[in-house]
């Protein structure tokens, strides 16, 4: 048992910590999970988890978010050497 009287129904925050892995984000006055990655917003039971990540739409859309995160890193990383090789 985790400490504190939480009660039984998991806030989207708990769950966004469950899943720490996804892509998710709490939307707490709704009660609910936002995926970034598929742009959805769902339960926080964890069936309804479970089948979203399991899904081809949501797999499909963490490689593309994954991605799209990943560039930014790796342009400024070019730009770096660029502007270095320049310098010279
Ligand atoms: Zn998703």
């Amino acid at each position: 048992m985790k400490k504190g009287g939480r009660p039984a129904v998991s806030s989207p925050q708990a769950r966004v910590d469950e899943f720490d892995k996804e892509p998710f984000e709490a939307r707490i006055e709704q009660n609910k999970i936002f995926c970034k990655a598929c742009c959805d917003v769902f339960k926080t039971d964890r069936q309804t988890i479970n089948s979203h990540i399991r899904s081809n739409k949501h797999l499909a859309n963490k490689k593309t978010y994954r991605a799209g995160q990943v560039q930014p890193d790796v342009r400024a990383a070019v730009e770096s050497l660029l502007r270095y090789a320049l310098d010279w």
